[in-house]
């Protein structure tokens, strides 16, 4: 299934941000970059693509998603 929602974790906060995927894609066409909406930062630790919103809330979503990926909350 196609994923919708991008999930950025900045390097510098460690907030995460929800993107729809489609603009993000629109965005990085046209030169332009992602970055935090809290500090700024260009800086990505994490990037995780979901289907579904509701399971970005769970803890589960992250390894369902991308296999490996570790658990940092
Ligand atoms: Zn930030």
């Amino acid at each position: 299934m196609e994923a919708f929602y991008k999930v950025y974790k900045y390097k510098r906060c460690k907030k995460e941000v929800i993107l729809i995927t489609d603009e993000v894609v629109d965005t990085i066409r046209k030169s332009k970059y992602i970055s935090c909406s809290h500090c700024g930062s260009k800086e990505i630790v994490k990037d995780t693509s979901v289907s579904d919103l509701r399971r970005c809330m769970e803890h589960s979503a992250y390894k369902r998603v991308k296999g490996a990926i570790r658990q940092v909350r």
